[in-house]
């Protein structure tokens, strides 16, 4: 069985990692600093929308992508979607980087698509390493799918979280399977995937659920009980999705 089509994974850093990311993200960004103690943003009028507000990146700054494999023809289709974010947003993403990249594209179909999460991106200790990758995109993918999985996987990139990540969340996950299913794509431990997959995250902002949403967490039936799923199916931003992306990464007045 390859990656599972639409499960999306948000990858955190290594559990040793975690106080030097956060470390990081205060270097990289000194507003995180009062994320991190609790002020966050001003008050909370957003409508909706999910993010981790203790990694985000500087307004204004240039993201520079790189991508590590895969097709010339596949890179082209990618990179006019990911620029729609800058519509919204104070963040513009520069191809064509060389591997400093903060964030490095791979295109590995085993592991899926997955990504990590604003300002973990440019942790020293990921270098060389992607920090994406699109896994089920090919030359002849159809445009809807370059739509959902590039829009989704660079609103991780900006530091947002999965819409259903939040306290109303509560999929019946069959833990036995999604543990094998991660062993066997990622090799990765029991331990990390419990808190990386099945931990429900703290999220310190978010608002009503917006069905909307290009961050709605995809759920595959194939990794939860009774046949529970939630499909993929947004492949626009939403306008909830372009006024909270506008709201963390104002343009100046
Ligand atoms: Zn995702």
């Amino acid at each position: 069985m390859e990656a599972l089509q639409g499960l999306c994974t948000i990858v955190k850093p290594e559990t040793a990692l975690q106080d030097f990311a956060e470390q990081h993200a205060r270097e990289v960004n000194p507003d995180n600093e009062l994320a991190l103690l609790g002020d966050v943003l001003g008050e909370p009028q957003v409508k909706s929308g999910v993010f981790n507000t203790s990694r985000r990146w500087p307004h204004g700054m240039i993201l520079r992508v790189h991508f590590m494999d895969g097709d010339q023809a596949v890179h082209q289709r990618v990179e006019p979607i990911a620029h729609e974010w800058s519509q919204f947003a104070n963040i513009q993403f520069q191809f064509g980087a060389g591997p400093d990249a903060e964030i490095r594209i791979a295109f590995n179909p085993q592991v899926g698509s997955w990504s990590y999460m604003g300002t973990d991106c440019s942790l020293p200790q990921l270098a060389g390493k992607p920090t994406m990758n699109l896994g089920w995109l090919r030359a002849d993918t159809p445009e809807i799918e370059y739509r959902r999985v590039v829009l989704h996987e660079f609103g991780h990139a900006l530091g947002l979280l999965h819409e259903h990540l939040s306290p109303v969340a509560d999929i019946p996950w069959d833990e036995g399977k999604v543990i094998a299913y991660y062993q066997r794509t990622n090799g990765w431990s029991e331990e990390y995937i419990r808190s990386n997959v099945l931990a429900i995250p703290a999220s310190d902002r978010y608002t009503e659920f917006d069905k909307h949403s290009i961050m709605l967490y995809p759920v595959p039936r194939e990794l939860t009980k009774g046949g529970y799923e939630i499909p993929w199916s947004n492949s626009e931003l939403s306008e909830t999705d372009k006024q909270f992306i506008a709201e963390i990464y104002p343009f100046p007045t």
